[in-house]
């Protein structure tokens, strides 16, 4: 896949226009990618055309699921190499987007990159989910949180739901098993203020395995106690 088709596809599945800027913008982010990745752990993507089904189009479907309004508090949660809050930015620069991951050697490539790209209402904070969801700072500050392939649902809900206010959404990119996750996660969601809003199918060229985004509401406040101490959500999921 060419970046003629990241344009194709993008009007085509999710009704967006790909400025010169934008398309610009796209493929400086897959060549730093790659040339960061010989010595920082960031992607075991290293297709040009994969990166751009697999890491663009994917994080751009969470257009699938919300309009993006300017303003907007984002926050993506382990976002790695910046999925999907990056390319989401790229095209909607009227949100406010933080950048959260634990690992300081990414978001050393995070900080490069949004400032080679010149981009502004970017935050990286290099931080846990448990201890951000605790911090005044960060704590329910968030229209909207995101994450891809982090954590399972039941794990994932704690690390989302307490950064998001009440009446924002969560969206957790999923691969097949989303319902089943979902199901198990229901015990999570009640206990974090949260509840089950839609799971929208997501179909991407070249892409055999069909994504889903797990689109949650927050219904109510999370207690206190959540998220637990760091490593506590993972190693006793509710
Ligand atoms: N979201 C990106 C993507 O889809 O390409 C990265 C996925 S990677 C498999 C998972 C990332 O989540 C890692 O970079 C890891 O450091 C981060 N992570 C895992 N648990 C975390 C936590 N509790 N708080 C912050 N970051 C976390």
């Amino acid at each position: 896949m060419t970046a003629d088709q990241l344009v194709r596809s993008s009007r085509e599945l999710f009704d967006l226009e790909l400025g010169r800027d934008v398309q610009r913008a796209y493929s400086l982010y897959a060549e730093q990618l790659l040339a960061w990745n010989e010595r920082v752990n960031l992607t075991a993507i290293t297709d040009p055309e994969t990166i751009v089904t697999r890491h663009f189009l994917d994080s751009l479907s969470v257009k699938m699921a919300v309009t993006f309004t300017t303003g907007m508090r984002v926050v993506d949660v382990g976002t790695g190499a910046g999925f999907p809050g990056l390319p989401l930015r790229l095209v909607f620069p009227q949100i406010e987007l933080t950048l959260l991951e634990a690992t300081a050697k990414k978001t050393a490539f995070l900080q490069h990159l949004v400032q080679l790209l010149g981009l502004t209402n970017v935050r990286i904070l290099t931080a846990r989910a448990e201890d951000a969801g605790q911090d005044p700072a960060t704590r329910e500050k968030f229209d909207l949180a995101l994450a891809r392939a982090v954590a399972p649902l039941p794990v994932l809900a704690e690390y989302l739901l307490p950064l998001c206010r009440v009446g924002g959404r969560c969206v957790a990119l999923k691969g097949e098993h989303a319902a089943a996750e979902v199901q198990s996660a229901q015990d999570a969601l009640r206990i974090l203020g949260g509840r089950l809003a839609r799971i929208i199918s997501v179909e991407l060229p070249q892409v055999v395995e069909t994504h889903h985004l797990v689109v949650i509401e927050k219904i109510a406040a999370t207690p206190p106690q959540y998220p637990r101490r760091p490593g506590i959500p993972s190693k006793r999921p509710l």
